[in-house]
């Protein structure tokens, strides 16, 4: 095993906010309503690329996995599925949204929470080959599953590595929601399930997988874990002989710049491609190594555009109302994180503090905003940018207080913009939550 190395220079990452007109930003508010999201397609792309470009150095295949969750707008799909990358679904209704966008199930490594038998019939039946498996409970679903359906299935097993992780989202905690341990012998075990698979005929073993979490700041939780995963498996090769690993799944986690600067694709690679290769050698056969991205894949392509509503002066404070609220940014509420925030065009900064705060009856409902926003000017009437809002946001929306579905445009490598997530009007929302259904007394079931 290597020696633990130094540290590597960090090359830290700054925004690479997508340039957008301002006459352009003012000219959508105006023709489709604010607020709205907008989403630059070549960041995207630039994103794919920059993750390829930190593993270029790794002696096997080597794969993206984009993560659906983050944003399943089809045109973000369609956009990744262009790319070429590989899909990290969890759930058989995202293989729907993947199917629809011209993806193929040869290109999904599928990691279920759920790992039901109905669920598992129906990814294998729809032709995905890849499925991670999370608990003995589940590996025997799938193994049914196979029996009902036939064919051969790839399979991985999700460990948690059970590293510290310093992270906004953890995922590899000791209390164990996600994958099974490595130093346990009970049923869900690492050691149990990679038995019980070697010994399926209609499952072929190939590898493993671990998420350690997202927003991972420190590159050092990927090279803990791959040490772990590492003595592992020289440990079961003592026990079970000799096994093949064909796939490497090293998880999400991937850190974007929200204002500030953090570590880049390209120093988290650095910090366990010696690591990998090694691994890679030792273990006799090259396995496809994978990286799972949603967040870095997509937050920061895009912006979401929210209009001053209204200014009231109180004590030292100049209060800004937007027409948007923590039910169009979800993910930044959750985790009281800040989104670069900027008023567009921007004005002096005044004596007085601004506090920026949603349309919502919630008191809960005031955006983080730190010195790194740009706040100088707010006055009615102008636009607010939130900028690398790309990542659990709009999948997350909600339509608190009666507001529909925002419009979400897209800015192509041409520089075109088009629409690709309809507003919803009041009256959709209206009838999808009920309202057009029957009077209840006259449609008992
Ligand atoms: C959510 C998730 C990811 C993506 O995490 P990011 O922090 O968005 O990169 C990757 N893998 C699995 C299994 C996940 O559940």
């Amino acid at each position: 095993m290597p020696e633990p190395r130094a540290q590597p220079v960090t090359k830290s990452r700054n925004p690479t906010t997508p340039k957008f007109d301002d006459q352009e930003l003012y000219n959508l508010a105006a023709k489709f309503g604010t607020p709205y999201f907008l989403i630059d397609e070549g960041v995207l792309r630039k994103n794919v690329s920059e993750i390829e470009q930190a593993y270029q150095g790794f002696k096997g295949p080597f794969r993206v996995a984009y993560s659906i969750k983050a944003n399943f707008n089809p045109a973000v799909i369609k956009t990744f599925v262009s790319e070429g990358i590989m899909f990290d679904l969890t759930a058989a209704n995202e293989l729907y949204f993947l199917l629809k966008c011209g993806g193929s199930p040869e290109n999904v490594i599928y990691t279920s929470i759920t790992e039901t038998l109905a669920e598992f019939e129906s990814l294998i039946s729809r032709g995905v080959r890849k499925i991670v498996v999370s608990s003995y409970n589940g590996l025997l679903n799938l193994i049914e599953a196979t029996a009902k359906v036939g064919g051969q299935v790839s399979v991985l097993i999700r460990v948690n590595p059970e590293v510290h992780v310093k992270a906004e989202l953890r995922f590899s905690l000791r209390h164990g929601k996600f994958g099974v341990p490595l130093d346990s012998m009970g049923e869900d075990s690492a050691m149990f399930m990679l038995r019980k698979i070697l010994e399926t005929p209609s499952l072929n073993f190939d590898g493993f997988h671990f998420h350690l979490g997202s927003q991972v700041e420190d590159p050092s939780c990927y090279s803990e874990a791959l040490e772990k995963l590492e003595a592992f498996i020289l440990g079961a090769r003592r026990t079970l002989g000799e096994f093949p690993i064909n796939t490497l799944d090293i998880g999400g986690g991937l850190p974007t710049s929200y204002g500030k600067s953090v570590p880049a694709p390209a120093d988290f690679s650095a910090r366990i491609m010696e690591q990998l290769s090694s691994l890679a050698e030792s273990f006799g056969n090259k396995f496809t190594l994978i990286v799972e991205s949603g967040r870095f894949l997509s937050a920061d392509s895009t912006v979401m555009v929210s209009k001053i509503v209204n200014v009231k002066r109180f004590n030292e404070n100049k209060y800004v109302y937007l027409d948007a609220g923590y039910h169009d940014l979800a993910d930044a509420a959750l985790l009281r994180h800040e989104y670069p925030v900027e008023v567009v065009p921007g004005g002096a900064v005044t004596q007085q503090k601004t506090v920026l705060v949603g349309r919502l009856c919630d008191s809960l409902d005031v955006f983080a905003t730190s010195s790194r926003s740009k706040l100088g000017g707010a006055e009615v009437g102008k636009i607010v940018v939130f900028r690398g809002v790309g990542a659990y946001s709009i999948v997350l929306g909600s339509p608190f207080h009666c507001q529909p579905k925002p419009y979400v445009h897209m800015r192509d490598a041409q520089g075109r913009y088009s629409i690709v997530r309809r507003g919803q009007t009041i009256e959709e929302l209206f009838d999808e939550e009920g309202g057009a259904l029957p009077d209840p007394a006259e449609s008992r079931e």
